[in-house]
């Protein structure tokens, strides 16, 4: 019988970055998907990053995993979204080629030595006296290990709808994933339903382009990873059209076909990606939509119409989307769907993604309640390090809110528990000037180097940075400028000229006034400075740690306090129900949820800053001995 360190079932983002962090980590790990040539398929649009999902992805690069990485090797069209708004809120999203995607995580998996791929449905998780112990495959077959990872995805029990048809799949001409959900439930798991939603896929060459807007990348294409030096793939353009009254009326006479709307879809569908017959009830004084025709990659004669998600009748679709300008004569290759599938609220698992109920059993990506390709990648990685740490008897890695949009995204799931697909926001990180997407290496590039998962190149290039940095704010801040050297720049760019020498760090704090500005269009800057700040992105660095330093200070401050509150932990086995005046509903989320701590206590959705006060109080009595505080550690 066989016997792995690590088990990981499936192969969507979530698994194989799991997979590739537990066998670089030195387990030895199978990877069991359906299919091993649909492993890191993109099931819905064929792109990577946006607002606050880029963030992630650096994030995952910082650390060591492969998601960044490989966007670059199939990247068509790279930009920087929200570059109007601050640099808390600047976002990396590329459009990939949805064939080259898979393939090339496929040749990732192929060449990780302490890895094994295996063909197989998994039906059971096997466990005894609430530890882990194997899996079992649809041929019966036993597979020990040590712990597993689940991130089955959309699959668990799926079902497709498309108007009133509906087939039991996990993704389009995939089967869905059956047993797993019903021996999670025998185990003790809760489970609900949860749906999400994909636009028809058009052919290329029956849109006529010339009636809507090109919208183009950014030249050059900014990498996502540390390990790309730049992007070598010719660039392709994506274009926009909108919907119309027309568009709507014939959407509108498809809803009594609808799924969504006559009931037959029960699960909840994301709130901020609605499908386009969501967005014409929901929002009925729009007129307009807008819709991004996306390339699905150099050779694909497919395009995916991007804001027209929907599972109404394949007709009125084809009806409703030639009334679009530029899709008048347009193919339809495949209608879109909408899909629904089981999850399990995630305050069934722990910070370091492992269930509370059974040791050694990790969920990652979808299965938590999220949607996305970059929360699934951001959870299967941490899963995967904490899967390894815990073989190894290692302390589990936990990033912190105001280290990672990682651990804001874990530290909600875990603490609020969705009821309805979770995506991450840049609204939902507090402390989000701290976390920019350009200093995600600076932020995480020493732990994944710690947990053996940044390669010496990355590390180096992250060391040369940290330097490069480090000089270049000693040298700007020992200079001072002569108003004749810099006054022809600053009349240039209309900013108020100095009458005396000034402190050059004085003169970068003004907003219209940027390094790179300075150094291109002044003298001021020596030759080895330069060359400094030519070095990957440390010029955005420094100028955004000067310009926003006073708020950048005061988020220290706050996550000073923030760090307190964290420190006061909670011990592991503590009894909430003893303490009388806290509120029953206090009572019952503490218990279910078992916060480490006071600070992740307060996020719990329910319980009251009162509440807090109360617990604070019983643990200082229960430190100073009270008998009464049931405290266990
Ligand atoms: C139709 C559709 C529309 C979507 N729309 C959006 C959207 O608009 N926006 C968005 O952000 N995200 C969307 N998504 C979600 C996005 O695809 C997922 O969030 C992401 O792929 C989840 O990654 P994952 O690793 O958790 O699972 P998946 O990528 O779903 O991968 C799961 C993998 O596990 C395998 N598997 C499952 N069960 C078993 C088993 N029992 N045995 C063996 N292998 C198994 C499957 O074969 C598959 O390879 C959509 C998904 C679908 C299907």
């Amino acid at each position: 019988m066989s016997l792995y360190d690590v088990v990981i079932v499936g192969g969507g983002h979530a698994g194989y970055e799991a997979a590739l962090a537990t066998s670089r980590m030195g387990c030895s790990t199978l990877l069991i998907s359906m299919e091993s040539s649909k492993i890191g398929t993109l099931s819905c649009n064929p792109a990577v990053g946006g607002t606050a999902k880029g963030h992630l992805v650096k994030e995952i690069d910082a650390l060591g995993g492969e998601m960044g990485f490989i966007t670059d090797q199939v990247g068509i069209q790279f930009r920087i979204l929200n570059l109007s708004r601050g640099p808390a809120v600047w976002s990396p999203r590329a459009q990939v080629d949805r064939a080259g995607y898979p393939k090339a995580i496929q040749a990732s998996l192929k060449k990780q030595k302490h890895l094994e791929i295996r063909e197989a449905n998994v039906v059971e998780v096997i466990v005894d006296h609430y530890r882990i112990k194997g899996v079992k495959t649809s041929d019966g077959e036993i597979i020990n290990c040590k712990a597993a990872i689940l991130t089955c995805g959309t699959f668990l029990n799926g079902i497709i709808h498309i108007g009133l048809k509906n087939i039991s799949a996990g993704r389009f001409g995939e089967n869905p994933a059956l047993g797993i959900t019903e021996s999670l439930i025998r185990l003790g798991f809760e489970s609900g339903r949860l749906k999400t939603g994909t636009p028809p896929r058009i052919h290329k060459d029956t849109i006529d382009f010339s009636v809507c807007q090109p919208q183009y990348g950014d030249n050059p294409p900014e990498p996502f990873s540390y390990r790309t030096d730049s992007i070598k793939n010719p660039q392709i353009p994506c274009h926009l059209t909108y919907t119309n009254k027309t568009t709507h009326e014939i959407l509108k006479s498809g809803f009594e076909q609808s799924p969504m709307f006559t009931g037959r879809i029960k699960g909840i569908g994301p709130r901020y990606c609605p499908s386009i017959e969501d967005k014409i009830n929901r929002f009925s004084d729009k007129e307009r939509h807008q819709i991004f025709l996306e390339p699905e990659g150099y050779d694909s004669i497919e395009y995916y119409v991007n804001g027209f998600s929907t599972s109404l009748p394949a007709e009125v679709q084809e009806q409703a989307i030639r009334t679009i300008p530029g899709l008048e004569n347009v193919k339809v290759l495949r209608p879109g769907y909408a899909v629904e599938y089981d999850f399990f609220p995630p305050f069934q698992i722990n910070l370091n993604m492992e269930t509370k109920s059974v040791e050694g059993l990790f969920f990652a990506g979808q299965i938590n309640g999220t949607s996305g390709y970059e929360e699934a990648g951001a959870q299967g990685l941490m899963a995967g390090i904490n899967a390894a740490l815990k073989i190894k008897n290692d302390e589990p890695f936990i990033l912190k809110r105001n280290e990672a949009y990682i651990g804001v995204l874990i530290d909600d799931l875990v603490n609020k528990s969705t009821l309805e697909p979770y995506r991450i926001f840049t609204s939902l990180a507090e402390y989000r000037l701290l976390l920019r997407y350009d200093n995600a290496d600076l932020r995480l590039t020493e732990y994944g180097n710690k947990l053996g998962l940044v390669g010496d190149v990355q590390y180096d290039s992250y060391k040369k940075k940290v330097s490069c940095i480090n000089k270049i704010h000693q040298w700007i801040s020992n200079q001072t400028v002569e108003p004749a050297t810099v006054n022809p720049f600053l009349e240039e760019q209309s900013s108020s000229i100095i009458e005396n020498p000034e402190p050059l760090i004085k003169i970068l704090k003004r907003p219209e006034i940027t390094l790179k500005d300075l150094y291109k269009g002044s003298k001021i800057f020596a030759d080895d400075i330069l060359e400094d700040l030519n070095y990957r992105d440390t010029l955005r660095e420094v100028d955004t740690s000067i310009k926003y330093d006073g708020y950048l200070k005061r988020q220290k401050e706050q996550v000073d306090k923030f760090i307190r509150l964290e420190e006061k932990k909670i011990p592991k086995h503590f009894d909430y129900k003893a303490i009388k005046s806290l509120s029953a509903e206090a009572k019952e989320k503490l218990s279910k949820i078992k916060p480490d701590n006071i600070g992740q206590a307060g996020r719990i959705s329910g319980i009251s800053p009162a509440d807090l006060s109360l617990l604070l109080v019983y643990l200082e009595k229960g430190n100073r001995g009270n008998q009464n505080a049931k405290t266990q550690i």
